[in-house]
């Protein structure tokens, strides 16, 4: 069981980083510094469909995730995970409550904004991968970089995709990649701009265990190197347990409750 635990929100945080840097030393990606949340949801309800097919998703849901922190997010199947991370990131609007990103208010963002905004700050691993058809591996992490206007996407894309594993499929299309090499480009893309926050639905639920454990080493490499705040959905309990939290939902409530799977890292 870590500090991060056994404290209520808002989290104590650790007097230096275990490699001598204070905490005032320590900035997240966005440059600010540690302490704060880098997501806080106050109050979120969510219902989605119509009539009869009406379903109440996501129920009060309070929630802080301090800058660098690596939390864990799981729940059966239909409790609501998908969904909240979909809120979280602006992907989804809430009926009610307030969202918070570094310091956003997500609610005030118009779409092109928060769009903008999303792809300056926050990673995202779908579920289902969402990559583009028509573009190859190369092109569907260059791309967003470029539209980003970074320096050297397809320089950049192929060092992420060679960092996943797929430095042989650089020109395959998503059709000709299987399931756990899709999931790995989704990875490579979500990663590649070095986002502050990165949220990945279930990233090795397609994997097998060898190739999991390196996906989990990459998304933990840039928690260190970068103090990235990580939200990972995940059925994986070796997975959960390299988090700092676990949080469970169920029917769309947050329990929020010490995990004994957590412990420090
Ligand atoms: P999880 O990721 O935990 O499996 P989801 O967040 O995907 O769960 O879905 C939670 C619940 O919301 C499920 O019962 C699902 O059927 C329902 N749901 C998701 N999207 C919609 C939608 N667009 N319209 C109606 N119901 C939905
Ligand atoms: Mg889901």
């Amino acid at each position: 069981m870590t500090w991060r635990n056994i404290l209520p929100p808002p989290y104590d945080l650790p007097r230096d980083d275990g490699a001598g840097r204070s905490v005032e030393d320590m900035h997240d990606t966005l440059g600010l510094p540690f302490g704060g949340a880098a997501i806080a949801l106050r109050g979120v309800n969510l219902s989605l469909g119509g009539g009869a097919a009406r379903v109440h998703i996501l129920r009060d849901i309070n929630l802080n995730i301090g800058r660098g922190e690596a939390v864990a997010l799981l729940g059966p199947s239909g409790s609501g995970k998908s969904t909240l991370l979909m809120v979280m990131t602006g992907l989804e609007r809430a009926d009610s409550g307030s969202i918070t990103v570094a310091d956003r208010d997500l609610s005030k963002l118009g779409e092109d904004d928060l769009a903008r905004f999303r792809g300056k700050h926050i990673g995202i691993v779908f579920q289902a991968f969402h990559l583009i058809p028509t573009m190859t591996a190369l092109e569907n992490v260059a791309v967003p970089l470029e539209l980003a206007g970074m320096d050297d996407p397809f320089g950049r894309a192929e060092r992420e995709l060679i960092a996943v594993g797929l430095g042989g499929r650089l020109s395959h299309y998503p059709a000709q990649l299987s399931g756990g090499e899709q999931q790995r480009v989704a990875l490579a893309r979500a990663v590649a701009p070095n986002p502050a926050i990165l949220v990945a639905d279930e990233p090795t639920g397609n994997l097998d265990e060898a190739t999991g454990s390196e996906i989990v080493e990459l998304l933990f490499h840039g928690y260190r190197q970068h103090g990235t705040t990580l939200v990972l959905v995940t059925h994986d309990t070796a997975l959960a347990e390299r988090c700092d939290r676990v949080l469970h939902i169920h029917s769309g409530r947050l329990d929020e409750r010490a995990s004994p799977a957590a412990k420090p890292r």
